[in-house]
Formats: structure tokens, sequence, C-alpha cells
């Protein structure tokens, strides 16, 4: 995968954020993405892991452009998209996609959540409900849900499949990169690795490349195939899944892997997973 030119290159990225200062008047200026950088290939899978206020989701929102970038760059595609503000091109908003914790806070609790589906695809261009309808069908299918699923509620709908639709809206507009924040945080156990292998599956199938951003180990090694360790700002590590979990070189990446029981091999959870996956694939090949 090195000797392709990434799909994604953040080179020292910085956000800053205004805070109020000690008096109120004072506005002062928070550093919290303090020089990050890495890369994704076309079709690879990035984890971003750390502790929880060490800027993963900053990193995130400055890729989605959803964060004003305050120094360094963001090159997609061969194209730095950091100091595009408004001027982001449609086709940038296209190509990256986000998938956050809570599918709900995105969904219109009056909509049937088709419509986030074809609403996507109408602000993106695509005219004709049949045209649209029938791309929701395609991305509802792809996802394991059915055509019937189009019209329900999100309230008629348990958390896993709510996580379904907000992936089919990401995917129907067939992104190259689609930032994950959390996207399996709020599920149980065996909801996650359904879905992660979901998300696996249709990167193998379309060629997706994921950034893959969780405070879970156990989460990040099951995607990943590398991993970008987050302290306060700053990548202190970054390999391949295995360099991370079986030789990690900082006192940091040492310290989250001895506080994580799942991301243990020996680790009951990461069995239990490992358990759960193996009948998830199974009843899924049936
Ligand atoms: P993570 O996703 O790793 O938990 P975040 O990127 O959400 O971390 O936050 C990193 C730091 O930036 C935290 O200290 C948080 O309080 C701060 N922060 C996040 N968003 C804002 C904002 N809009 N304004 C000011 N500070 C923020
Ligand atoms: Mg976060």
């Amino acid at each position: 995968m090195s000797d392709t030119q990434p799909l994604l290159d953040v080179r020292d990225l910085r956000v800053d954020y205004d805070v109020a200062g000690a008096a109120a008047w004072r506005r002062r200026t928070l550093t919290v993405v303090k020089g990050v950088s890495f890369t994704i290939a076309p079709g690879e899978t990035y984890g971003l892991v750390g502790e929880s206020g060490s800027g993963k989701s900053t990193t995130g929102r400055a890729i989605l452009r959803l964060a004003d970038v305050s120094g360094g760059s963001v090159v997609f595609d061969g194209r730095d998209v950091a100091g595009l503000g408004r001027r982001t091109p449609l086709s940038y908003r296209r190509d990256v996609q986000a998938v956050y914790q809570d599918p709900v806070a995105s969904l219109n609790p009056r909509h049937r959540v088709g419509k986030a589906v074809t609403d996507t695809l109408a602000r993106h261009g695509l005219r004709g409900r049949d045209k649209q309808r029938f791309r929701a069908v395609e991305a509802f299918e792809q996802v394991g849900l059915t055509e019937a699923h189009l019209s329900r509620f999100p309230s008629e709908m348990s958390g896993g499949q709510l996580q379904r639709v907000a992936i089919a809206r990401a995917l129907v507009l067939r992104p190259r990169l689609v930032v994950c924040d959390e996207a399996v945080s709020a599920l149980d156990l065996s909801t996650q690795s359904q879905i992660l292998d979901l998300l696996t599956n249709l990167q193998a199938a379309s060629g997706v490349s994921y950034l893959f951003i969780t405070h879970d180990l156990g989460v990040v090694r099951h995607v990943s195939h590398r991993i970008g360790v987050l302290r306060q700002g700053e990548l202190v590590e970054q390999g391949t899944t295995r360099e991370i979990f079986e030789a990690p070189q900082h006192d940091y990446t040492k310290a989250l892997l001895a506080a994580s029981p799942a991301a243990h091999p020996a680790g009951r959870e990461e069995r239990r997973a490992t358990r759960v996956a193996r009948r998830a694939a199974t009843a899924a090949a049936a």
C-alpha cells in the first residue's frame, strides 16, 4: 500500500480554539491539535486512538472541513483543502463523509429514514424521485436493510439499524473516505461486531478508506490497518496494527494497552468479541 499515492495526506495539522481566558473579556487561544501528520492510502483504514479530550474528533472535524485549520495542510487526492473554507468544492463534500456515534442526533424524528438518504442525493444534484429511490434502496440493501426499512421512523428502529441507516447515507454518495467518529461506541458488543464486519465488507467491495476514530483499543484493533496514538493533540506513535499491539514503543501506548482489557490478547472481552464476530460472520454467510 506504501507505493501508492496517499488518498489523504495530513501534514503538521494544527487546530486552535478561541476560548475565554481567566478574565472573560480576554480571549485566549487553545491549541488542541498540535502538528499532527499521517496519511491514509486508498482502501486503507487508519485508526486514531486516544483518551477523551486528546483531539481525535477535532482532527476528524478539520478533515471534514467542519473545524478551521490553523496550520499545516490537508491534502486530499493531491489537492490541499485546508485553506479553502467555504470555497471547499461540493465534490470534496461528496468524497469525504462521516458516521458519528449517535445516529439519532442526525435524523429528523418526524421523517421516515429513507428521506435522509434521498435528501442527501438531492442535495448533491441527483434529480428524479425514481432515481433517488433506486439509489436509496440499493444503499439500504448494501448495509443489510431492506426496501421496507425506508419508510420506518427512527423511533421504530434499533440502535444497530439506525447506525446502518447512517452508513447507508454516508455511502450512497460513493465517497472515497469516511470519517467514523466513535461510530460503534454506543452499541452493545454483538452489534458492534456486526457493524464493524459490515464496514470491513463494504471496504472490500468498494475500496473506500476509513479514518476510524475511537477511544476503544479493542475496536481499533479489529478494523485498522495502521494506527496512530494521540495524546493531548500530539501523535506519540504510529505503526501497523500489529506493531502497536505487539511491540508498542511509547510509554503512553503501553499504558493505554495495559489499561484496556479488551485490547489484550488474553482479555476475556476480546475472546468474547471474536466469538461473537465469528458467529455473526457465519450467520451472514448462511
Ligand atoms: P476527543 O474527540 O479526543 O475526545 P476533542 O477533539 O473533542 O477530543 O477535544 C479536544 C479538546 O478540545 C478538548 O480539550 C475539548 O474540550 C476542546 N474542544 C473541543 N471542541 C471545542 C470548541 N468548539 N471550543 C473550544 N474547545 C473545544
Ligand atoms: Mg471525540
